[in-house]
């Protein structure tokens, strides 16, 4: 038996730093650490974000690298393959696929997940119409739905019992070896350590934005999971992430 689910889950560990983070780093080069502490606590909002905004335009991206944020994530190995494309300053541990069983759940499309590709699709802008906008007909489109999750599950169910076929004792075949069998939409859990300036990055490219200076057009999934990070950078901050809005979304 296998679970399938359309989860995208990230949640907050724990976070180090603040805006006020931000503003001691800028303040290094030219003020001692107590004096820069007392200058930021005199400092209005209004001129924090000057100053934050300041970094942002021109594009001094070093104070952003002071902060931390750990986040502990359950995806698809396909959302994952897209997250670690992202090198630097984003660090990673991932469950393994040698030294454990992978859990039997894997991914599936919402019934209101856009899943068909418009008719002026481009490799470059790919765009997807919902079911419902696809057909002429509400039935139509609950059952292009239901056959889709059916073969994703009918092929999962196949697969996850051949892996443990496989891996099944008395049979002295490597975990290793036996994952090659599994799909790319089984889930991992896994843990990211990344900073302000490197997050910022992450997001303006796996968010679609159209109001960016570089719209991006990433696949749903990690767009989701770039969103929940979102959430987390415009709430511990909010002065970085306005100011990362105002440069319409560049990274410093
Ligand atoms: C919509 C979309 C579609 C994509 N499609 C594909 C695809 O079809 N095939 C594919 O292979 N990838 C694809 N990617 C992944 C993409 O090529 C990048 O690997 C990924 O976005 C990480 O970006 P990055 O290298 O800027 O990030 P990071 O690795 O975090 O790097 C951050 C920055 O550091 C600098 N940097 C890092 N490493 C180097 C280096 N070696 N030399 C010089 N400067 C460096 C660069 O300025 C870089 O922008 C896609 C990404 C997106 C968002």
């Amino acid at each position: 038996m296998v679970t399938t689910t359309s989860k995208i889950t990230v949640r907050l560990v724990r976070n180090m730093g603040s805006d006020d983070a931000v503003l001691e780093a800028m303040l290094a080069s030219t003020t001692d650490p107590d004096a820069a502490a007392k200058k930021i606590d005199e400092m209005t909002p209004e001129a924090k974000y000057g100053r934050i905004k300041y970094l942002c335009t021109h594009r001094h991206g070093t104070p952003f690298e002071h902060s931390a944020v750990t986040v502990a994530c359950h995806l698809p190995a396909f959302v994952w393959w897209e997250w670690v494309r992202h090198r630097i300053g984003m660090s990673y541990n991932l469950e393994s696929g040698r030294y454990k069983v992978l859990e039997p759940v894997f991914w599936v499309p919402p019934r209101d997940r856009p899943c068909v590709p418009v008719a002026d699709w481009k490799p470059s802008r790919p765009r997807f119409i919902t079911f419902d906008d696809a057909t002429w007909s509400k039935e139509a489109a609950d059952e292009a739905h239901r056959q889709t999750v059916a073969e994703l599950t009918d092929v999962y169910t196949k697969a996850y019992s051949t892996y443990e076929r496989l891996i099944a004792e008395g049979k002295g075949i490597a975990n290793e070896v036996a994952r090659a069998a599994l799909p790319f939409a089984i889930y991992y859990s896994g843990y990211v350590t990344t900073n302000p300036r490197s997050l910022m990055h992450f997001l303006s490219l796996r968010t679609h934005e159209p109001e960016s200076l570089f719209v991006s057009y990433p696949q749903l999934e990690i767009e989701v999971a770039a969103r929940a990070c979102e959430s987390m950078l415009a709430s511990l901050w909010p002065l970085t992430h306005k100011a990362f809005n105002a440069c319409r979304r560049v990274a410093p």
